[in-house]
């Protein structure tokens, strides 16, 4: 499993949960396409080019830091969404 599937697993796992506290905000593909891709671009980026930088990496976004951070982020992209979705 590669750091990207990995991070994109978090993020979606996140957005997911949110989302059943988030019922005003539309949950159509597009828009929770859009939270996730929005949050995933607004994260750090995180290079793991070795095995040690992988579980390094993996043990990190366990860690609820990370997870507040995501959680920090995705919120914002819940009220962009909800004020200019893009769906029809
Ligand atoms: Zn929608």
């Amino acid at each position: 499993m590669t750091i990207e599937n990995l991070l994109v697993d978090t993020v979606k796992e996140v957005v997911e949960e949110l989302y059943k506290e988030r019922k005003d905000v539309c949950s159509c593909e597009t828009c929770k396409n859009d939270i996730i891709t929005y949050t995933l671009n607004q994260l750090r980026p995180r290079y793991a080019d070795s095995e040690l930088g992988r579980v390094i990496t993996k043990v990190e976004m366990n860690q609820r830091q990370f997870r507040a951070e995501i959680i920090a982020i995705a919120m914002k992209a819940f009220d962009l969404v909800k004020q200019h979705p893009r769906h029809e």
